[in-house]
C-alpha cells in the first residue's frame, strides 16, 4: 500500500460534486434553490442539450456583493447558516454551502450578478475550479449562472447521463415541483430555445397547479386545510378521478422544500384507501408546515430527505386529513342523489346505475326493471327479431334519431324503438376488432416520441421480459434504457388520449397479480382488454355518421348483444308497448 496522503483541493471538491451533481437536473435545482433564497420574484431557466451543453439560470433576487463573489465558490461557504445550532432553524432551501463550489468544480461557470448597492455588477468566470475572470460590468440586480459542458473534466459521471431528452425532462420535473413550492414566484424554463413552462406567480397554488398540469387535473382538485399544534398541512389532492400509475404525481413540501419521503407518500396514500387500487397513485400536492425544531433537514447532500420527530404522529395526521377529504366529497355525492327525483317507473333510463353508490335506491331500480321487463327485452332472446333488426336489408332501413343522454343512439325500425348503448357498442367493437387483430398478428403499433420512461421494479421487470412476446404482439414496442428503466417507443395503434404510462404501468401491476403460474393465455387477454378499454376511453365522441359506422360494425359481429363484460349493448321497444304507456291501445 501506498503512503496516506491528504487530496488536494480540486479532489476533494469533485468527490463532493458527486453528491450534490448528480445529473444536469441537480445544477438546476441547486441554482433555482440559490435564486429562491435570494428572494428573487422571477426565475428563468434555459437548458439546452438536457443541460449538457448549457444551463442557465436567471433571478431578479438579492445578488451576490463584489467582495463576496469568491467566497461563494468556496467549499462550505454559506450566508445562510452561522454554526451547527442554526441547523435547527433553518428556514432556508440551502445551508451546506456546497452547491456553488460542487457545480464550479464539475463544468466551465460564468456569474454576472450584482446587489441593489452597488454601481456596477461581478463578471466571474470558473472553470473547473479553477478562477479564469473576475471584473467589474454593468449588469441588473439579481444573478445570472451559465453553466456549460456539464462534466467536462468527470467523464465516468457524463458517461452516465440518458439522451439529452431524457435529461431534459428530469429538468422539466424539477422545476414543476420547484415552482409548486413557491407559487408567488414566476418560473420560466425553455429547452433548445422552445419554452417549456411557464408560472405567472399569482401566489395562488391552483393557479400554478393549472399552469403546469392542465385543466383536467386542476377541474378535480379537494383543498385540504389541516392544523394541529406543531404543524398545519394546506395544499389540495385529486379526487379519485385523478388516478396515476405512478408517484411522480406525488407533491409533498415541508417547509416550502420539496422533498421525496416514502413515509409521508404511504401515508398519504393510505387515506385514499378504498378508492384506489393496487398500482394506482393519486395526485397530491401537499405543502406541510412544520415547527423547524421538529425536523432534520440535513440528512442528505442533495437535501430532498428530511427526518421527522417521531413524537409527532405525523403520518397518521396526514393519513387522516386525507381520507376526511375524500370523504366528505362522497357525503355531498350522497346528498345530490337523495335530491334526484325519484325515478319515474316508466321511464327507460338504464344506464346511470352503475356510478350511484346509494345501494337502496340502485335495488329499488333494480326491482323496477326486474317488473317491467318489456322496457329492455335483450334482443338477442328473441332469435326471430334478431335476425330481420340485423339483415342486410333491414340495416338499410334502420332510422337513426339521435343521441340520449350523450349515451344512447335511438334507431327506428320496422315497429320498434332499438336503444343502442354507445360505450359498450364501442368497447364490444373495438374489442373483437383488437382481439382478432391480436390474434392474426396484424396490430400494428405508433411510435411515440418522446418515448415514455418506466422504471420498473424488480419484479415488475421480470413480469415484463417473461412476457414481451405479448406486449409485442399487441403493438407495444419496449426496450431496456439502462437498470430498471425501460423505454417504451411504440404503443398499440388503436390509443391515443390517454395516459399511455399509468395504463401500462396498470398493465403490469395488475398482471403480476395473477397467480395461475404465468398463464400467458390468461395474461394476454387481461393486457388485451385493458388496451381496448384504454382505445375507448378516449375516444367517446361521435358524429352521426359515426355513430352509423359504429351501429354497422356492431352489427356484423357474431354476438352484437353483449359488451366483453356481459352488459347488453341493445334493447328494444316496440312501438305497441309505447302505445300503451299512453293509453292509446288497451
Ligand atoms: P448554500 O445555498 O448552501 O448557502 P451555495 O453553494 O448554493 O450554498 O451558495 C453559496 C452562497 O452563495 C449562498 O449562501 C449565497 O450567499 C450565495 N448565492 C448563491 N446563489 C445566489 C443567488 N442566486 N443570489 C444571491 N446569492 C447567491
Ligand atoms: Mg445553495
Amino acid at each position: 500500500m501506498s503512503e496516506i496522503e491528504l487530496l488536494n483541493q480540486e479532489t476533494i471538491d469533485k468527490i463532493a460534486a458527486g453528491e450534490v451533481v448528480e445529473r444536469p437536473a441537480s445544477v438546476v435545482k441547486e441554482l433555482i434553490e440559490n435564486a429562491i433564497d435570494a428572494g428573487a420574484s422571477i426565475i428563468t431557466v434555459e437548458i439546452e442539450k438536457g443541460g449538457t451543453s448549457k444551463i442557465r439560470v436567471s433571478d431578479n433576487g438579492i445578488g451576490i456583493n463584489n467582495s463576496e463573489v469568491r467566497k461563494a465558490f468556496l467549499r462550505h461557504s454559506t450566508s445562510k447558516i452561522k454554526n451547527a445550532e442554526d441547523l435547527n432553524f433553518v428556514t432556508s432551501l440551502g445551508f451546506r454551502g456546497e452547491a456553488l463550489s460542487s457545480i464550479a468544480a464539475v463544468s466551465k461557470l460564468e456569474l454576472i450578478t450584482k446587489t441593489e448597492d452597488e454601481m456596477l455588477g461581478t463578471l466571474y468566470e470558473i472553470e473547473g475550479a479553477v478562477e479564469k475572470k473576475f471584473e467589474e460590468i454593468g449588469a441588473p440586480d439579481g444573478s445570472t449562472f451559465i453553466i456549460r459542458d456539464l462534466f467536462y473534466n468527470t467523464l465516468p459521471r457524463k458517461k452516465f447521463l440518458k439522451s439529452p431528452r431524457t435529461e431534459g425532462n428530469l429538468i422539466s420535473e424539477i422545476v414543476e415541483k420547484l415552482s409548486l413550492s413557491h407559487p408567488e414566484i414566476a418560473f420560466q424554463l425553455s429547452i433548445d430555445k422552445k419554452n417549456r413552462l411557464s408560472t405567472i406567480g399569482t401566489g395562488k397554488l391552483k393557479d400554478c397547479i393549472y399552469q403546469i398540469y392542465g385543466k383536467e387535473i386542476t377541474k378535480n382538485l379537494i383543498p385540504i386545510d389541516f392544523s394541529e399544534n406543531a404543524f398545519n398541512i394546506t395544499g389540495f389532492i385529486g379526487n379519485p378521478s385523478v388516478i396515476k400509475g405512478n408517484r411522480s404525481y406525488e407533491n409533498i413540501y415541508v417547509n416550502e422544500r420539496f422533498v421525496k419521503s416514502n413515509k409521508i407518500s404511504k401515508a398519504a396514500e393510505e387515506g385514499y384507501t378504498g378508492f384506489l387500487m393496487q398500482h394506482q397513485y393519486p395526485f397530491i400536492c401537499l405543502m406541510i408546515d412544520i415547527d423547524t425544531s421538529l425536523i432534520d433537514v440535513n440528512v442528505h447532500p442533495t437535501k430532498m430527505e428530511i427526518r421527522i420527530d417521531n413524537s409527532v404522529n405525523f403520518e397518521e395526521y396526514i393519513t387522516d386529513c386525507i381520507s376526511n377529504a375524500l370523504h366528505g366529497i362522497e357525503d355531498i355525492r350522497e346528498d345530490t342523489i337523495n335530491e334526484t327525483p325519484s325515478i319515474d317507473k316508466k321511464s327507460p333510463v338504464i344506464e346511470p346505475y352503475e356510478t350511484i353508490r346509494y345501494s337502496e335506491a340502485k335495488e329499488e331500480v333494480e326491482d323496477e326493471i326486474k317488473e317491467d321487463t318489456n322496457y329492455h327485452e335483450i334482443l338477442s332472446e328473441t332469435g326471430g327479431e334478431q335476425l330481420s333488426f340485423l339483415s342486410e336489408e333491414a340495416v338499410k332501413e334502420h332510422k337513426i334519431i339521435g343521441q340520449l343522454f350523450d349515451t344512447y343512439w335511438l334507431v327506428e325500425f320496422d315497429d320498434s324503438l332499438y336503444i343502442i348503448d354507445q360505450h359498450a357498442a364501442h368497447e364490444k367493437v373495438l374489442y373483437e376488432k383488437t382481439i382478432k387483430l391480436i390474434n392474426d398478428k396484424r396490430m400494428t403499433t405508433q411510435q411515440i416520441s418522446p418515448p415514455i420512461i418506466v422504471t420498473l421494479s424488480s419484479a415488475e421487470e421480470d413480469f415484463l421480459n417473461d412476457n414481451i412476446d405479448i406486449f409485442n404482439e399487441i403493438g407495444y414496442e419496449i426496450e431496456n434504457f439502462g437498470g430498471k428503466e425501460y423505454a417504451i417507443n411504440g404503443i398499440p395503434d388503436n390509443i391515443y388520449n390517454v395516459d399511455a404510462k399509468s395504463l401500462f404501468l396498470e398493465m403490469i401491476g395488475d398482471c403480476i397479480n395473477i397467480k395461475s403460474g404465468y398463464d400467458k393465455s390468461i395474461i394476454k387477454d387481461k393486457i388485451a382488454s385493458m388496451s381496448c378499454k384504454a382505445a375507448i376511453k378516449g375516444n367517446m365522441n361521435l358524429t352521426v355518421d359515426e355513430a352509423k359506422s359504429l351501429i354497422d360494425d356492431l352489427l356484423q359481429l357474431d354476438n352484437p348483444f353483449h359488451c366483453p363484460h356481459g352488459r347488453p349493448t341493445i334493447i328494444k321497444m316496440t312501438q305497441y308497448e309505447i302505445e300503451k304507456k299512453f293509453g292509446r291501445t288497451l
